[in-house]
Parts: structure tokens; C-alpha cells; sequence
């Protein structure tokens, strides 16, 4: 299945989501963006300069990993994962960076701008410009540019100027928000790097194939590995671009099933996660430039959401996997901070794995259900990160009293903020 085939729809649109939902003075922006990008895509030359700047700078192509200790202990299915986390600077947000530079270059353009809430993209896309010699800045909610120090600091070291956002509630949606405005005081020489499958198109499709490389390498390796096709394959899913871009290895083959996999937070019913599709707490909107679901109330404003995992910590997501999912073609799921807790334990103690929270949701969905499958059935897991950069968070939840104390708190600042 072509879902970027658009000669019978909409151009932009996966079913009713996606479109382009912009102030008419950047529209000339996103045209001279979209025809770049069409260039881009019908050039083999582009691939090929891109594939090998990933191999050359960022060690790709990432291993698939057979877990047998796990495999074993669950006594269901082959487990095996996608290594993502073995990129430089720590995830898959390399991938989507990395070829938003390319392209870049043949924009013109100098400058990049990009928006950041825990910090990955903003990091990833400060190291991409410092190797193309671009002119860079990061839009960070300035309580996230409190909560995640270590992020800033790497940002400003490698030559970026950090802009510390103090609209609104001062985090990820205002901090796009804040970027969206500087981009419209300075298309003419600036691109604007977004992070993930969202936004207004063509992003979700720019952004998803960049990241399809994840799926094209894993499938080739793990029929080398085993002859086989996965029969299951899971991503967490914040915006959605890591998951897009391992299943783009699979949508055509009707006998591998796809698994999303959402932030549960403090669980259903909680008002406290991102699990938009999963708990089906999520209704049809347009913001931040594009149509899709979003947790909202009923005047339309944008809920709070919650997530161990910083990076699945957001309102919308990617308008490919609204219709995907209305299509039945794609599964989802949520996995709750406790359970998080738990699976990331368990990866640790018997593979040596340590997952970024944000993959460690995959992993959740992953286990509870390899049990119930054949030993000769296979399971894909991309671990789109790893998990150094959440050592403190970590720390603090696998400590009982302090992850209690967590917990109290949020449940504190919930009620607080509905009175
Ligand atoms: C940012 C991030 C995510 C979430 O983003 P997607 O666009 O949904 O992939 C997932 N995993 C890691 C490690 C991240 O840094």
C-alpha cells in the first residue's frame, strides 16, 4: 500500500487527516518547501547521498538484535529489535534531521530553526547544523529548558542559541507556537526542521521518509536473520515518526501486523497521558498547521497530557495514523509509567538492554503479549532510543518511596489545576 500515492485523493491528505492549515503568508515557504522535497524524492542521487551520510556519520545501518534470554523467559514468541538506539546522539531523530539538512542545502538556506520539548530533537538538530555550518535556534518551553539541563547544555556547546519560550505553560506546544512565528519573520533564508510526522504537509510525508529507512534495513535483515517476515511489529508512538518509519518496511505485506504503542501515563480514566488512539479519549481538530486527533476538551482546548517518557508527551499525532488506524491497518496501544517501570527492569536484567523510556513502551506491549504466541511466530521491536539520557527519571522511579511521592503529586497538581 501506497499511503503517500495521492493521484486518487487529496494531495496532503491520509483520508480527511493531514491538509495544510497555515497563515497565507507562509504558503509561498511551504510551496518552495514541497517542490524542493519533490525533487528531493524522484532523485536517486538525494537517497544515495543520504543513506551514506547516515552510514558515514552516524553508523547506520543499525543491528537487529535477537533476544533470547527474553524469548525464552516468556516462552512465546522470538523477540528481536531494531537497534535505533545505537545512532549518534542517542535515537532515530538523526535519521529525520540528517536529511532535513540535506535538504536544506538545496534550499539555500543557512539558517535552521526547530521547536523542542525534552530536548532529543533539539539536541540532534543543533549537531546537524553544526556540521553543515548552518546558523541555528531552539524553541524550549522554559519549564522544560529547567527540567532538561543537560540537553541545553550539549545545544549551547555545539553552537545554538537556546530561546527559552515563556508563553502559555511554557512547554513543547508553545515552544511550536513560538518557532511557527519565527519562521514567518524569516522564511527567506530559514527552514524550519520539525521533529516528527506531524505539522502541515509536507512534513508528516517528509518526516516518514526519512525515518523509512529504519523499516527498509529491518526487513532486510531480519529475513536474512530468519527467512522470515515479523508477524508482529511494535513502536511507541509519540508523534509518530519512529513507528512510521519501521512499519513503511511492512504495509504491504498483509500478514505482518502493526502495533502502536502509546504513553498510558497514569492510565485510562487518569486525564493524565498521551494515549490518544489507544484510550480513545482523543477527538478530530485542527492545530499546529494541521487536521488530526487531539486530546482536547469539548471548546476545543488542549488538554494536559503526562508521560514518564518526555518524548511521547504530546497532544496530536501523526495524521498518516488517525487514517490507518480508522482503516483497521494499524493496532493501538498504552502502556502506563508503572508498567514502563517494570518492562525497562526487565530489559536490563536479562539482555543488558537499556531502552529509552519513550522505546520502553514498545517493549510493554511487546512482552505482555509474546506469551500467547507460537515459539516459531516473530515479534520486531524498534528501540528508537536508548536510555542515558533518562537516568535521573529513571532513578527516581525505580526508587518506591520517591516514585510514590511522583505520583501523589501529579494526582495533587491534577486536581489543583480542574478546581
Ligand atoms: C522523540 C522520541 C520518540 C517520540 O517521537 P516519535 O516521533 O513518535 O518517534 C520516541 N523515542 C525516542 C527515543 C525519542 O527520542
Amino acid at each position: 500500500m501506497d499511503i503517500f500515492d495521492f493521484s486518487e485523493g487529496r494531495e496532503g491528505y491520509y483520508g480527511e487527516y493531514g491538509g495544510v492549515f497555515l497563515p497565507e503568508i507562509l504558503h509561498a515557504t511551504i510551496e518552495e518547501l514541497l517542490a524542493c522535497f519533490r525533487q528531493c524524492k524522484a532523485d536517486p542521487t538525494f537517497w544515495r547521498e543520504y543513506v551514506e551520510l547516515l552510514q558515514n556519520y552516524s553508523g547506520r545501518p543499525t543491528p537487529v538484535t535477537h533476544l533470547a534470554n527474553l524469548s525464552q523467559q516468556l516462552g512465546g514468541a522470538q523477540i528481536y529489535v531494531k537497534r535505533d538506539d545505537l545512532n549518534h546522539t542517542g535515537s532515530h531523530k538523526i535519521n529525520n534531521v540528517m536529511g532535513q539538512g540535506l535538504l536544506c542545502k538545496r534550499l539555500g538556506k543557512r539558517r535552521v530553526i526547530a521547536e523542542t520539548g525534552a530536548g532529543q530533537h533539539g539536541f540532534a538538530t543543533a549537531t546537524m547544523a553544526a556540521r553543515f555550518g548552518f546558523d541555528c535556534k531552539i524553541y524550549m518551553g522554559a519549564v522544560d529548558v529547567a527540567r532538561q539541563r543537560p540537553n541545553v547544555f550539549w545545544m549551547e556547546n555545539l553552537g545554538a542559541e537556546v530561546i527559552a519560550v515563556q508563553d502559555g505553560q511554557r512547554t513543547l506546544k508553545d515552544a511550536i507556537n513560538e518557532c511557527m512565528r519565527d519562521w514567518v519573520a524569516n522564511m527567506d533564508d530559514t527552514h524550519y526542521v520539525l521533529g516528527t510526522a506531524c505539522g502541515p504537509h509536507p512534513f508528516p510525508e517528509m518526516v516518514s521518509w526519512f525515518q523509512s529507512i529504519i523499516g527498509l534495513e529491518a526487513r532486510e535483515q531480519l529475513l536474512g536473520l530468519t527467512g522470515k517476515l515479523p508477524d508482529r511489529v511494535y513502536a511507541c508512538v509519540g508523534g509518530g515518526s519512529n513507528a512510521i518509519g519501521i512499519f513503511q518496511g511492512f504495509l504491504s505485506d498483509d500478514n505482518v501486523e502493526l502495533i502502536g504503542c502509546e504513553a498510558g501515563g497514569l492510565g485510562a480514566g487518569s486525564n493524565l497521558h498521551a494515549a490518544r488512539l489507544a484510550y480513545n479519549d482523543a477527538s478530530v481538530g485542527v492545530a499546529q498547521g494541521f487536521k488530526t486527533y487531539f486530546l482536547q476538551n469539548d471548546q476545543g482546548n488542549m488538554n494536559e497530557t503526562h508521560s514518564i517518557a518526555a518524548g511521547l508527551d504530546y497532544i496530536g499525532v501523526n495524521p498518516i495514523f488517525s487514517y490507518l488506524w480508522e482503516q483497521g491497518k494499524v493496532r493501538f496501544e498504552a502502556a502506563t509509567d508503572e508498567q514502563v517501570k517494570d518492562a525497562l527492569r526487565l530489559c536490563m536484567r536479562t539482555e543488558g538492554l537499556i531502552p529509552a523510556l519513550e522505546s520502553t513502551h514498545a517493549f510493554v506491549t511487546a512482552i505482555d503479549e509474546a506469551p500467547s504466541m507460537g515459539r516459531d511466530e516473530i515479534i520486531l521491536i524498534n528501540q528508537s532510543g536508548r536510555g542515558d539520557k533518562d537516568i535521573f527519571t529513571i532513578a527516581d522511579a525505580l526508587d518506591d518511596q520517591k516514585w510514590k511521592d511522583f505520583i501523589c503529586a501529579k494526582a495533587d497538581q491534577y486536581r489543583q489545576e480542574k478546581n
